[in-house]
């Protein structure tokens, strides 16, 4: 089983970030004032899906007394979400289900037919900006006028495709990317749950590497926790972590502050033949270049950096204005572009780099 299910989040507390959301959700099932619809947006992977399951267990958990927000998870109304076993929590993933006809089916003749065995009858939509417009004013009806007892939730990464008449009827959520400290803290418990140790340096890459997906942070995690049984450093991790230089980066950087062009070309070269993935490196690139921004605006402490690449990029930050930062760093958000519409990748990321060595004072 993939880590991410496995460690599938079965209570609000366990859901990484989100801190708002959960508050008011945990609040309105305490209170028992519950809106009809919601609407989570906000990027993949963040606990929009994870939350909107919580939730419709917390609802219904038979066990759960005045004051407490979380479900149980193992009466016998959990234990039938959990498995799949009730007909009155529907999944449905717009993304296959964009005809009028499937909606209607689905949605309407489900909501319309009574619970079977829960207080509650949750729909809960993922992808709904993929309905078709015709599909969205079925479900327009239903909420407009909803049947009792039924909730639906809607999930989706793309909000301005859904129609404002959809929103305003829902109660809506803007999920956020996990930060960075939020993240690591579930990614120890994992760890230590699993009964290994990761090096701090380690955690670092994963962070970085998932930005704010919290589903792409735990598989990342689990590919390098198959990797030994205990202890697993830097080295080993690089086997499984996209391959980019950290060390090399910091040269480049340090070639493009001094203007050495000759010396920053071979260092291109050095990477090429070292196997590295260029788009990892341009994007490492800009990420130390937006930490340099913080540190040159005095917001240093906010930069997530492991100890050593951070001396370093202070070190950096006395050498380059922050004119010259944002100069480098347009060069290289232009050539991420330009890598994802050439096959010869290596030509953009040179002109990028060419560019910063020969920039205007
Ligand atoms: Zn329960």
């Amino acid at each position: 089983m993939s880590l991410y299910r496995k460690y599938r989040p079965l209570t609000f507390a366990a859901i990484a970030g989100q801190g708002h959301i959960k508050r008011t959700l945990e609040n309105e099932i305490i209170r028992d004032e519950l809106a009809h619809a919601y609407i989570f947006s906000g990027p993949r992977a963040v606990g929009k899906t994870s939350t909107a399951r919580v939730f419709a267990r917390a609802l219904n958990c038979s066990t759960r007394v005045a004051e407490q927000s979380e479900p149980c998870n193992s009466c016998d109304r959990c234990t039938a979400i959990l498995q799949n076993r009730t007909l009155d929590i529907i999944e449905i993933d717009a993304a296959s289900h964009t005809g009028v006809d499937n909606v209607r089916e689905n949605i309407i003749a489900a909501a319309r037919v009574a619970k079977t065995m829960l207080p509650y009858k949750v729909f809960i939509i993922d992808e709904v900006h993929m309905l078709s417009t015709s599909a969205f004013n079925a479900l327009l009806k239903l909420l407009e006028e909803p049947p009792s007892s039924v909730i639906f939730i809607l999930a989706t990464t793309e909000i301005q495709k859904v129609p404002a008449t959809i929103i305003s009827r829902c109660q809506r959520f803007d999920f956020m990317r996990i930060t960075p400290a939020d993240m690591k803290a579930r990614l120890m418990m994992i760890v230590k749950q699993e009964e290994k140790t990761l090096d701090e340096s380690v955690y670092d890459d994963i962070i970085r590497l998932s930005d704010g997906c919290q589903r792409d942070a735990e598989s990342l995690l689990g590919q390098i926790l198959a990797l030994h049984d205990t202890k697993i450093d830097a080295q080993l991790a690089s086997l499984v972590l996209p391959h980019s230089n950290r060390q090399l980066i910091a040269k480049l950087l340090d070639a493009i502050a001094a203007r050495k062009t000759d010396e920053a070309i071979s260092l291109i070269d050095a990477m090429i033949a070292d196997g590295v993935d260029i788009e990892t490196v341009v994007n490492d690139t800009i990420e130390d270049l937006r930490s340099l921004l913080r540190i040159q605006s005095g917001a240093g402490d906010t930069v997530q950096e492991a100890k050593s690449v951070r001396e370093s990029l202070e070190e950096l930050s006395k050498k380059l204005s922050s004119l010259e930062v944002l100069m480098i760093a347009d060069y290289f958000a232009q050539c991420l572009q330009d890598i994802r519409l050439f096959a010869h990748i290596q030509l953009p990321f040179e002109i990028a780099v060419v560019k910063s060595c020969l920039r205007a004072q």
